[in-house]
């Protein structure tokens, strides 16, 4: 059985049947992500989708610049 460890927490987690891996959890999964993000975003609490649309609104994608806008 594969096994790691998480890169968050340090644990060992069970590689199978695992969304969340490396990490083990979603938990550990938005730590990480919130570390390396640089707290630019302060998330209150956990978003409670986590895990449903990776990558459909893009975390922390700006929506439109500016300069598109008043050109209309
Ligand atoms: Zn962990």
């Amino acid at each position: 059985m594969a096994e790691r460890r998480c890169p968050s927490c340090g644990e060992a987690t069970a590689w199978e049947a695992n969304p969340h891996r490396p990490f083990c959890s979603a938990r550990c999964r938005m730590v990480d992500l919130q570390g390396w993000l640089g707290e630019r975003y302060a998330i209150p609490g956990e978003p409670a989708n986590d895990g449903a649309g990776e990558g459909a609104e893009g975390i922390g994608q700006p929506s439109r610049s500016p300069g598109e806008r008043a050109r209309r």
